[in-house]
């Protein structure tokens, strides 16, 4: 399942940030937006927090993704 996939990503990352784009390609999902549509969700939970910062894979500024 994706979202496990996800998840399991941004856990493997912890406490490192990463983004939409390089868990898509880590995993590797076909599609961004795939990845997209399991971290919207998790940051609205207490586990993740989700903002906009330095993603530490790719070093850009966007929206990322850490486990808190
Ligand atoms: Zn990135």
């Amino acid at each position: 399942m994706i979202a496990e996939q996800v998840r399991d990503f941004i856990v493997k990352h912890r406490p490192k940030a990463v983004c939409d784009d390089c868990i898509a390609d880590g995993i590797p999902l076909k599609r961004r937006q795939q990845a997209h549509r399991c971290t919207m969700p998790f940051g609205l939970t207490s586990e993740f927090d989700r903002r906009r910062d330095r993603c530490s894979i790719c070093g850009d500024d966007k929206l990322v993704i850490k486990k808190l």
